[in-house]
């Protein structure tokens, strides 16, 4: 893409509500622009996640997993209760899902510090 384009695509970005940012597109340098939904666009590669060090690239990553992780946990405890609907006296399943409730218990702990600032 031209650099011509890459302005008015930017431009483009700001009559939808996007805000225009300080940083830089790691790869072309183009300026970046700040959606209304927090994701942040790179006029000529679409999405990027911002990372200023590895640090920050660690920490990315493992948002990412802990959140997939969140919803495999959901998705099976969802899965048990509609097992303890159909036999309500079933006490495997029932511990089943108090493990899971606890696992999630954790795992929102850990997402809770790991999103303080
Ligand atoms: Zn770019």
């Amino acid at each position: 893409m031209s650099n011509d384009q890459s302005i008015k695509k930017g431009a483009e970005l700001l009559t939808q509500g996007a805000t225009m940012l300080n940083e830089s597109c790691p790869i072309c340098h183009s300026p970046l622009f700040k959606l209304k939904n927090g994701d942040v666009i790179c006029p000529v590669h679409g999405k990027v996640y911002l990372v200023k060090s590895d640090e920050e690239e660690k920490k990315v990553k493992k948002d990412i997993v802990l959140s997939s992780t969140e919803d495999e946990l959901i998705n099976n405890l969802n899965y048990l209760l509609k097992k303890l609907r159909d036999s309500p006296e079933d006490s495997d399943v029932m511990m089943q899902i108090i493990r899971y409730l606890d696992a999630i218990e954790r795992l929102r702990r850990i997402l809770g510090t790991s999103q303080q600032h």
